[in-house]
C-alpha cells in the first residue's frame, strides 16, 4: 500500500483520511459528578435488592409447588444421616529405635500392618462406616434419579412462565442434592533415630490414604490367618505322634540313635526325632522319624540337614 500525502507518516501508522478527530472537553464541575454517582449507586442497590427479592419469591414458588423438590427433601432425610460424609480416619504410629543401622534397616510397611492389627476393631469399624455410606450413597443416587428424571420439569405455576419455573426448579434441585461421602483417611507410621546426646535426629514415614488402609487391613488379616493356620496344622502334626507310633520308629531303628549309635543301655535319652521339623511342614508319618538320644536332638534343633 502506497500512500500519496503531503505530509510525512511515521512508520507503523496509518491515515484514514475520511475521519475526523474531534476532542471534546466536558466541563462539568465535581459536585455535578459526584450527585450522579450517589444516584447511579442508589439505583444499583435499589435494583439488586429487587431483583433478590424477586427471585426469593420466585424460589418460594417453585419450592411450594414442585413435586420433585417436594420428594427430594423426603428423599434426603431418609438418607441424610446414612451417607453423612464422615472425618478423615487419621492414626500415626511412631516408633524410636537406638542405632542407626536398626534405623535404615527398619521395615515401615510390616510395622504399619502390624500397627493396624493392633488398632484392628477400631479401625475395622472406621473402614466399615465409611464403605457403608459409599454404598448407602449408590442407592441415595438411585433413588434421586427416580424422582430427578419423571419428576423434575414435571409442576408448574400460573404465575411463572413454564421455562422459568423448570430453571430455578433445576437448580434448587442440583443444590439441594446430598454430596457423596468419599472415605479419606491419613494413616501415618514413622521410625525415629536420635543419635546420643541427640546431635542428628532422623525419621522417615510411611503415609497410607483410604483404599492403601482397606486393602492393607485385609492383606494383614489374610497373613495373620494363614498364620494361625499354619499353626494349627503343626499341632495337628505333633498330636499324631502317638507312644504307638513311638514304639514302632524306635523297633525299627533298633532302639539305638541314628547318629552316634547311642542306646539306652549306654544311658541316652532316646526321642522321636521329626527329620523335616513340624515347622518347616514335616509330617508326623514314619518316612519323615528317626530315633535321636537327647544330646544329638539337642544338637539339631529345628535344623534340617538334608
Ligand atoms: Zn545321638
Amino acid at each position: 500500500m502506497s500512500l500519496q500525502l503531503g505530509y510525512p507518516v511515521p512508520v507503523g501508522w496509518s491515515v484514514d483520511e475520511g475521519h475526523k478527530l474531534h476532542t471534546e472537553v466536558q466541563a462539568s464541575s465535581p459536585g455535578a459528578i459526584d450527585a450522579v454517582v450517589v444516584v447511579v449507586v442508589l439505583v444499583a442497590i435499589f435494583l439488586t435488592l429487587s431483583w433478590a427479592l424477586f427471585a426469593f419469591q420466585r424460589r418460594q414458588l417453585v419450592d411450594s409447588e414442585s413435586i420433585a423438590l417436594k420428594k427430594l427433601g423426603e428423599l434426603n432425610e431418609g438418607f441424610r444421616a446414612s451417607v453423612a460424609r464422615r472425618p478423615t480416619l487419621k492414626r500415626s504410629f511412631t516408633i524410636s529405635v537406638n542405632s542407626k543401622s536398626r534405623f535404615v534397616r527398619f521395615d515401615l510397611p510390616k510395622f504399619m500392618s502390624g500397627s493396624i492389627l493392633e488398632n484392628e476393631f477400631w479401625i475395622a469399624s472406621e473402614v466399615e462406616l465409611r464403605l457403608t455410606a459409599t454404598k448407602q450413597f449408590v442407592a441415595y443416587r438411585l433413588d434421586r434419579e427416580a424422582i430427578e428424571y419423571p419428576l423434575l420439569g414435571s409442576s408448574s405455576h400460573p404465575k411463572l412462565r413454564q421455562d422459568r419455573f423448570v430453571a430455578v426448579e433445576r437448580r434448587l434441585f442440583d443444590r439441594r442434592k446430598l454430596k457423596e461421602p468419599i472415605p479419606k483417611a491419613r494413616i501415618t507410621s514413622a521410625v525415629k533415630y536420635t543419635s546420643p546426646k541427640g546431635k542428628n535426629s532422623y525419621s522417615r514415614s510411611l503415609v497410607w490414604n483410604f483404599d492403601q488402609l482397606r486393602h492393607g487391613l485385609l492383606d494383614a488379616q489374610a497373613v495373620r490367618a494363614s498364620q494361625s493356620t499354619a499353626q494349627a496344622l503343626r499341632k495337628r502334626e505333633r498330636s499324631l505322634m502317638t507312644d504307638r507310633l513311638r514304639m514302632t520308629i524306635l523297633r525299627r531303628d533298633g532302639s539305638r540313635c541314628k547318629m552316634c549309635g547311642a542306646s539306652a543301655a549306654d544311658g541316652a535319652t532316646l526321642h522321636i526325632d521329626h527329620i523335616i521339623p513340624v515347622s518347616l511342614d514335616g509330617r508326623t508319618v514314619a518316612e519323615n522319624l528317626q530315633t535321636l538320644c537327647a544330646a544329638c536332638n539337642m544338637g539339631k534343633s529345628n535344623t534340617f540337614i538334608g
